[in-house]
């Protein structure tokens, strides 16, 4: 069994029917464990898939604020070779990008072969944040949809590996976390009245994300959902679903590995048979 739900293409899933809260029935310390092998597994996967050069590795990672985006990536990828990958995170846009389609910066920052890139917020932000906030026509921002499909399906034919995660957080559990940074000066930093003002629209995302999670999920660009209440299950189920993703090309990558090598030992072979 994943620990995450993987979307159907053209689902018909309701964010209501997921419970934010769940852990499989796992306690913590069990979690951690296992989340602390996957890891282990992660690592080795990274460096094949780096130095095979075949595929990248694309994760896209939307929630509501304090679903633990940031915290994902400090324990999921956090441990991984950072020379192979690497953080973008998508804010308001600037004027230059406005004055582009949207996913003009988007495209920039997609992962180089033998790469991940881990997306912090995303080109999702533009039928998310943009629908509820009327930034852009309605006529706009449903043509996005297929704009979006369209770009992921020519990432995936260019051998990127696709991975989307929707944090899926409780309403009384973003309270709880909003409040508890109140608390804790060190924390104080990621302080945003904004936080507070986006909760009040948490029906009209709620609505938002629906759409994307049924419209946008396909084989090759799944989105899963995963339980964020628990930060210790959020980072398990992360793990688990990009283990699963790679290890199918794991043998790919070995063999292609072994054939470079065989190729490099005949040329020392050669190089030392005519300088001796
Ligand atoms: P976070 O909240 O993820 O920690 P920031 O505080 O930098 O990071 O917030 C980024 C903000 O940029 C979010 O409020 C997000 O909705 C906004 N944003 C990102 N992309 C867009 C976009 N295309 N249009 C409008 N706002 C956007």
């Amino acid at each position: 069994m994943s620990y995450a739900y993987r979307v159907e293409s053209n689902g018909r899933i309701e964010l209501k029917d997921f419970d934010p809260g769940a852990d499989a029935g796992l306690k913590r310390d069990e979690g951690e464990k296992r989340t602390a092998h996957l890891i282990e597994e992660l690592i080795e996967l990274q460096e094949l898939l780096y130095a095979a050069r075949r595929q990248s590795v694309l994760i896209v990672l939307q929630g509501r604020d304090t679903s633990g985006k940031d915290g994902t990536i400090r324990v999921v990828s956090g441990p991984l070779n950072s020379q192979g990958c690497e953080v973008a995170s998508f804010q308001v846009p600037t004027d230059v990008e406005l004055s582009h389609d949207f996913l003009w910066r988007v495209h920039t920052h997609t992962p180089a072969v033998g790469h991940i890139r881990i997306f912090n917020r995303s080109h999702y932000e533009d039928v998310l944040v943009v629908r509820v906030h009327n930034l852009a026509s309605e006529e706009v921002w449903r043509a996005r949809f297929q704009h979006i499909n369209n770009f992921e399906q020519l990432l995936a034919d260019s051998s990127t590996i696709i991975l989307k995660f929707y944090l899926h957080i409780s309403k009384e559990e973003q309270e709880k976390r909003l409040i508890k940074r109140e608390q804790d000066a060190t924390k104080f930093w990621k302080l945003s009245v904004g936080d507070w003002k986006e909760r009040e629209r948490w029906n009209d995302y709620a609505v938002a994300y629906e759409d994307v999670l049924n419209r946008c999920s396909a084989k090759h660009a799944p989105w899963f959902i995963v339980p964020a209440d628990k930060k210790w299950f959020r980072n398990l189920a992360v793990a688990e679903a990009l283990r699963d993703a790679l290890l199918p090309y794991k043998e790919s990558w070995l063999q292609k590995l072994e054939e470079m090598g065989r190729r490099e030992l005949k040329a020392i072979e050669e190089y030392r048979q005519t300088h001796q």
